[in-house]
């Protein structure tokens, strides 16, 4: 069998998807994702595609592999803190290299990063977050921890889980819980701010506004324009129905009070 080539092809985390829609059916052997740190070039040495053609040739000389870990997370050198960026390195759809016995069945993820000295920065888990939930839409791996030891599990797993791997990957500062409940958090829809969040100077509170806020109605100063004022008029029957158990129900096109169960 041929193997797979080096690719180097380079995108923003949140193109990962459309890149990997584009390439058809996710392959059948693939039911693991697993993640890795490089630990040296670390995320500040990082100089971008000249330190991911350092590392491939790494691979293919000192170790002698003709297959590598398909994804590299890695940020725009320099932007280590805001700006992280997503290598191909081969055909996802094609099985790779990075863990002993877990090869045929798992796509492997490496992060530029020192993981025993930092944790993974906000951009970097956010990049990472964008990566498993495209593979997610795409496979159906699910973002949720797997045994690596278990064939048919499916799911994801730092290297490091598995007894044999000698590695910390992806760092020992790294934890499975901020690693899966930062990827979760990203993903979750976000809530509608409420209007009554409008920052407003102090000085114009009025009095009737200062009696809203001691009752615990209103949370910070409301402005004063006509179309706010109804917003405001919406959210403090709300509150207030709320607070003596009432609710209000739309039946037959007319609001009809209820008591709340
Ligand atoms: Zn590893």
């Amino acid at each position: 069998m041929v193997a797979p080539r080096y690719l180097g092809i380079e995108l923003a985390p949140a193109d990962v998807g459309g890149y990997l829609a584009d390439l058809g059916e996710a392959p059948s052997w693939l039911r693991k994702i697993s993640l890795h740190h490089t630990w040296a070039p670390d995320e500040y040495q990082w100089t971008g595609r000249r330190s991911l053609e350092g590392i491939v040739r790494y691979w293919n000389g000192e170790l002698g592999w003709t297959r590598y870990p398909q994804l590299v997370i890695a940020p725009v050198p320099g932007d280590v803190e805001l700006d992280w960026r997503v290598f191909v390195v081969q055909d996802p759809r094609e099985w790779g290299i990075g863990v002993r016995g877990r090869n045929r069945d798992s796509l492997h993820i490496e992060h530029v990063l020192n993981g025993d000295k930092r944790a993974m920065p906000a951009a970097c888990v956010r990049a990472s977050a964008f990566v498993v939930e495209a593979l997610r839409a795409w496979s159906g791996v699910p973002v949720e921890w797997c045994d690596p030891h278990v064939d048919a599990a499916r799911g994801l797993f730092f290297h490091r889980d598995r007894r044999d791997a000698g590695k910390t990957c992806p760092g020992t500062r790294v934890s499975h819980d901020a690693v899966l409940a930062a990827y979760h958090a990203e993903h979750e829809p976000e809530e509608e701010p409420m209007p009554i969040d409008v920052v407003h100077d102090q000085a114009a509170i009025d009095a009737a506004q200062a009696k809203l806020i001691a009752a615990g109605l209103l949370t910070r100063p409301h402005p004063g324009s006509e179309a706010a004022s109804v917003g405001l008029l919406m959210i403090l029957c709300a509150r207030l129905l709320d607070q003596v158990g009432l609710g209000v129900d739309l039946e037959q096109y007319e609001l009809r009070l209820v008591k709340k169960p």
